[in-house]
C-alpha cells in the first residue's frame, strides 16, 4: 500500500523525515494522532535495512503508542522517532544534537524518550537542544528508570488476571515462567518472589541467568520455557513469541508479560481465548513505563504518582476484562475497544472556539 494511503486508512496525522548530513542524521518522526495530548513515544536507534522499513516501523510504533497511553488514562497521544544508525558505532554528540534539533521544530507536538538502542545518556544530549524530551536520569532532573514501574504494572496485570482465574489476586505458590530476564522481567520477578510465588526463567544471555540463579530461581533452556508447566507464562524479551508454533505448547492458564507485540498476529489472542488461556494484553500491562514518564509533565517528576497510576492497570485488565466477557471477543480486541472507545469520546467534544494570538502586537 502506498505510504499517504496507509497513513490516511489508519489515522496518521503526520511523517517528518529528517535528513542532516553533517550530523549523519538520518531519522524519521510519525505522529500518529494527538487527540488526548501530545504524541508521545521513544526514540529507536536501529540499522535499518532500507528508508521504507524505517518508516513503516515508525508509523506501526507511533499507533501502538496511541493506543497505549489511551488504554492507560494518559494525556498523550501517540508519536515515535527512528534514527537510521547503529546504536553501537554511529551514536555521536551530533547526531543526537541534530536530532533534537528536528524535535524541537515540531513545537511539542511530540515529545521524545528512551526506545532500543537509546538511553537516559543520550537523551541529555537531545534535550540540550529541545525541550521536549521525558524520562531523563534522575541525576538529571527525570524520571530514570522505566522498568522499575514497566514490572510493578506488570506484576498487578498478573494479579487482576488472577482475581479472575482463581477468585483470589494471590499469587502465592502459584508457577511463573518468564521468557527473558533482563531489566523489566528482574522487576516484576522481585514482587513475585516477596509474595512467595514460584518462578522459571529463561534468558540467552549468560549474565541474566547468573542473576536468576543468585535468586534461587530455577533456569531452563530458552526453548524449553513454552513446555515449562505453569500457572502463568510472561514473555519479558522478544515480540511475536505467541504464535502458531509455541501457543498449543503453553501449559498456563494465562499469559501476562512484559514484550512488546507478543501476538504474531490477531488471530493468535483468538486462539488462546479458545484454549481458555487468559492474555493480560501486553501494551495495557507493560504501560508503567509511559506512566512513569507523563509523571514529569507539567511538573517536577513525582514518584508516588507515578506509582499511584501504575497500580490503576490492574482496575484497567478488570475493565479489559469486563469488555471482552460482555462482548465476547478476545481481550486483545477488547483492549483495542477501551483504548478507541476513549478516543472518540474525547473527540466528541465540542469545539469552542477560543482567541489564542493576539494580531495586534503588544508594545
Ligand atoms: P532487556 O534488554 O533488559 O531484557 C530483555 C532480555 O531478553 C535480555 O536479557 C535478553 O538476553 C533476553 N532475550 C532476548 N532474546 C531472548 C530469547 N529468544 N529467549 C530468552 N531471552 C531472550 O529489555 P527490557 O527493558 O527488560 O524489555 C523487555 C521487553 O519489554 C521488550 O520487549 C521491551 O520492548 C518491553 N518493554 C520494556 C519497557 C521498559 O520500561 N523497559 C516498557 C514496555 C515494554
Amino acid at each position: 500500500m502506498e505510504i499517504l494511503d496507509h497513513m490516511g486508512t489508519e489515522g496518521h496525522e503526520q511523517l517528518v523525515v529528517v535528513s542532516d548530513k553533517g550530523a549523519g542524521l538520518k531519522a524519521i518522526i510519525a505522529i500518529h494522532d494527538t487527540t488526548l495530548g501530545p504524541a508521545a513515544g521513544g526514540t529507536r536507534m536501529w540499522p535499518y535495512e532500507s528508508e521504507e522499513e524505517a518508516i513503516w516501523d515508525a508509523l506501526r510504533l507511533s499507533r501502538a503508542m496511541t493506543y497505549k497511553s489511551a488504554a492507560a488514562d494518559l494525556p498523550l497521544g501517540g508519536g515515535k522517532a527512528v534514527i537510521i544508525a547503529d546504536s553501537h558505532t554511529d551514536k555521536t554528540e551530533a547526531l543526537l544534537r541534530g536530532f533534537g534539533r528536528f524535535v524541537d521544530t515540531l513545537g511539542g507536538r511530540y515529545l521524545t524518550t528512551t526506545d532500543v538502542g537509546t538511553t537516559g545518556r543520550d537523551l541529555e544530549y537531545v534535550k540540550q537542544e529541545t525541550d521536549y524530551v521525558l524520562g531523563l536520569p534522575t541525576t538529571a532532573g527525570g524520571s530514570g528508570d522505566t522498568s522499575v514501574m514497566t514490572g510493578l504494572g506488570i506484576y498487578m496485570g498478573m494479579r487482576a488476571c488472577a482475581r479472575e482465574v482463581w477468585g483470589s489476586d494471590s499469587l502465592k505458590d502459584k508457577t511463573v515462567a518468564m521468557q527473558g530476564f533482563g531489566k523489566v522481567a528482574t522487576h516484576t520477578a522481585h514482587h513475585l518472589i516477596k509474595e512467595n510465588a514460584r518462578l522459571v526463567v529463561t534468558d540467552v544471555y549468560p549474565d541474566a541467568l547468573d542473576r536468576a540463579r543468585e535468586l534461587g530461581l530455577e533456569v531452563v533452556e530458552p526453548d524449553s520455557i513454552y513446555d515449562v508447566d505453569c500457572d502463568i507464562f510472561s514473555p519479558c524479551a522478544l515480540g511475536g513469541v505467541l504464535n502458531v508454533d509455541t501457543i498449543h505448547r503453553l501449559k498456563c492458564r494465562m499469559v501476562v508479560g512484559g514484550a512488546n507485540n507478543q501476538l504474531m498476529t490477531d488471530a493468535d489472542g483468538e486462539e488462546l481465548d479458545r484454549r481458555g488461556i487468559l492474555y493480560g494484553p501486553d501494551y495495557i500491562v507493560n504501560s508503567g513505563g509511559i506512566i512513569n514518564v507523563e509523571a514529569e509533565l507539567g511538573s517536577q517528576y513525582n514518584p508516588d504518582r507515578a506509582r499511584e497510576k501504575t497500580e490503576r492497570i490492574y482496575e484497567i485488565v478488570q475493565r479489559v476484562i469486563a469488555i471482552s466477557k460482555r462482548e465476547g471477543i478476545p481481550t486483545s480486541k477488547a483492549a483495542d475497544r477501551l483504548a478507541e472507545d476513549r478516543l472518540a469520546s474525547v473527540r466528541g467534544i465540542k469545539p469552542l472556539y477560543r482567541r489564542r494570538h493576539s494580531r495586534v502586537p503588544i508594545a
